[in-house]
């Protein structure tokens, strides 16, 4: 995952523009000039981050957002869209398609990194290595966590669990789809291993007042909300 960034646009002199200027910030830049082929490239290993075009031809950038934010693959994905003057911004947040940030046409090279960077540190990246939320802190290559500077003890597969709640506060999961997350899909457990697991992540967290952040959400699963 690194720093790979997936461009998707159909206009090859902005696609070159990119590859060239994030290529020189410390990007690895892939390209894809539909929707359709930007499909194909994430069905192998995801980048860190996507700038999608709105307009496209063939399926467009809206619907493609849609799409990937629907698919467990792919749902917590950065996006950032590019939208020309003229497509009113506004009408396109009420799209709701799961954007993270919209930048507007023409933009500069640099706010485009600057808004990236920005982004990647929210949702928390391998480049940083650390995603912190409320008094959470994660250092995924050490792989520890700390509560409010303290030095927490949590074993591996609530580390896991912790960290795709923390890359998607406020959201609602399913218990199949936490399985499908953190075990991986080719794994057969039982959804009630979920509850074993969250209660030990909660017993964890309890000591240090954190355990509140796990909630239940009656008749679905379970959500991280940190507020
Ligand atoms: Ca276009």
């Amino acid at each position: 995952m690194d720093n790979k960034v997936l461009v998707i646009e159909d206009e090859q002199e902005i696609r070159e523009m990119l590859n060239f200027s994030l290529t020189r910030a410390g990007f690895s830049v892939c390209e894809a000039d539909s929707a359709e082929s930007a499909l194909r490239q994430l069905d192998g290993p995801l980048p860190a981050l996507l700038i999608i075009d709105w307009m496209l031809p063939g399926m467009s950038g809206v619907e493609l957002a849609r799409r990937l934010r629907r698919d467990e693959h792919t749902a917590s994905l950065p996006m950032i869209m590019l939208t020309a003057r003229g497509e009113e911004t506004d009408k396109l947040k009420s799209f709701d398609s799961g954007m993270d940030d919209y930048l507007t046409k023409p933009f500069s090279p640099k706010e485009l990194i600057a808004r990236m960077k920005a982004l990647l540190r929210r949702t928390g990246t391998p480049d940083s290595g650390v995603i912190a939320c409320g008094p959470l802190r994660l250092d995924l290559k050490a792989h520890k966590l700390s509560v409010d500077g303290q030095a927490v003890k949590v074993g591996p597969t609530e580390f896991r669990l912790l960290e795709l709640f923390m890359r998607n506060p406020e959201r609602a999961f399913a218990r199949a789809q936490l399985l499908d997350r953190v075990w991986g899909r080719s794994i057969y457990v039982e959804e009630r291993t979920v509850d074993v697991h969250v209660l030990r992540l909660r017993k964890t967290l309890k000591p240090h007042g954190a355990d509140q952040f796990i909630q239940t959400v009656r008749g679905v699963g379970y959500r991280f909300s940190p507020a």
